[in-house]
């Protein structure tokens, strides 16, 4: 009995009679203890995101820790690779060295080399000399020829001085020769030392920069799994910011749905006074009700629907909800060109969040109570908003203007709906429920 006056009750309020918000009556009991339901939901994905935070700090962490262990590895390359380009430096300035030093052995040698041949022509001459005079024979003539001992000595002297004059010309000869070529292969030597030492640093240094180059590379990488580590973080900071705010929505939500119940049940009550006091009156629950069109925007607003929820812009759709372009599109796109479009609120509800966010740009999200069902409701993209959190707001009032911020390609409303609380990538498809 006092079930069927309740439902009657609840049913004048919510709307009357909209295919759109077909949501079925509940008990107040159930409804303030499911919008409590939600509030806890909340309050555990905060504590899951909150963990997720956490855990990406640490990424972050452990990224700047590699970071710094390359860039110490990097500055140890560096170094070594300094060193070694000085070691080169100072070979090839050797190797110039010995090169020059080749290139007087090679002017000495010439200048030997013509020592050699002019002797070479003296001895020639001298033998010629002999070979005119016979020769090693004519010693012997000059010997045999000689007329008396003292004679004889003194040409044996002068024999003996001319073939030693001729021995420590050959002697001399072979000895330039020898310190000569001495000299020369010994440089030689070096200059072959020399150039396998370059050779060996010019390798070292290849590795060396290979190295570097490889730890640039991972250095570049790690830095940007930090930037999107970070980015990530950020998101998860904005998803929590807007958990929280809705804890604080739907809290407001229940104290409103309290209220609307303890006014149903004061006039429920008055109602059953009435009637026991006129025995048989003509009763009819006309509650004209709340239209609440404080929706004082422009002309181009969208007219305000009579169910639950009524369409937030005007405008045609230009993407549906579902999987576009490889991805999944989580809400309906409404476009509308010109000036101050106004962008108003789907339902009843209280406004948790109205911020810029870099993807969504000024964007509103709402929170409402049908039926004890929470739903949350968001407007994306808007050039601007006039509402604030915490703010109660009605069905078809304005909440801000059509624009085209954040991650956005034309003027359009990127508009999202919620059962439940707003949770990452949960929303549903809104045709059917919303009027768009
Ligand atoms: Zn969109």
């Amino acid at each position: 009995m006092r079930k069927s006056v309740i439902k009657l009750a609840v049913v004048a309020t919510v709307g009357l009679g909209t295919s759109f918000g077909a949501i079925p009556a509940k008990t107040e009991a159930e409804s303030i203890s499911k919008l409590k339901e939600e509030q806890n939901k909340i309050h555990e994905q905060r504590s899951d995101l909150n963990s997720n935070i956490n855990q990406a700090n640490d990424k972050i962490t452990n990224l700047q820790g590699q970071q710094t262990s390359v860039k110490s590895e990097l500055k140890r390359l560096d170094l070594a690779i300094s060193d070694a380009t000085t070691k080169i430096d100072e070979k090839q300035a050797k190797i110039e060295d010995t090169k020059a030093q080749i290139a007087e052995l090679q002017e000495e040698t010439k200048v030997l080399k013509d020592r050699i041949k002019k002797r070479n022509v003296l001895l020639k001459d001298r033998a010629r000399s002999y070979q005119d005079t016979g020769g090693m024979v004519n010693y012997l003539d000059v010997l045999m020829g000689s007329t008396s001992f003292s004679d004889f000595i003194d040409r044996a002297n002068a024999v003996a001085t001319i073939m030693q004059a001729d021995q420590d010309i050959l002697k001399q000869h072979e000895a330039d020769k020898n310190e000569l070529e001495e000299k020369q292969s010994q440089v030689e030597k070096d200059l072959a030392s020399l150039k396998k030492m370059l050779a060996d640093l010019e390798t070292m240094n290849k590795q060396l920069t290979a190295q570097k180059a490889e730890k640039d590379k991972l250095l570049g990488s790690l830095e940007s799994q930090e930037h999107e580590a970070h980015e990530g973080m950020l998101d998860l900071k904005e998803q929590e910011e807007i958990l929280a705010a809705q804890e604080i929505s739907i809290q407001k939500t229940i104290k409103q749905e309290q209220e609307r119940q303890a006014r149903e049940a004061a006039a429920a009550a008055a109602a059953a006074a009435a009637k026991k006091k006129a025995a048989a009156s003509s009763n009819s629950g006309s509650s004209s009700n709340s239209s609440s069109n404080s929706s004082s925007s422009s002309a181009a607003a969208p007219q305000v629907s009579s169910g639950s929820f009524t369409r937030p812009a005007p405008g045609v759709v230009t993407s549906g909800y579902g999987g576009r372009w490889g991805s999944f599109h989580w809400g309906v796109d409404i476009a509308q060109s010109g000036n101050n479009v106004p962008i108003v609120a789907a339902a009843d509800g209280v406004v948790s969040v109205a911020h810029y966010s870099s993807s969504y740009g000024n964007v509103v999200y709402i929170s409402h109570s049908i039926n004890g069902q929470v739903y949350t409701t968001v407007y994306a993209h808007m050039s601007g908003y006039q509402v604030s959190p915490g703010q109660t707001v009605s069905k078809g009032q304005r909440i801000g203007t059509m624009g085209n911020t954040g991650d956005s390609h034309g003027q359009h409303l990127h508009f999202e709906l919620y059962k439940g609380p707003w949770a990452y990538h949960s929303a549903i498809n809104p045709i059917g429920i919303v009027p768009i």
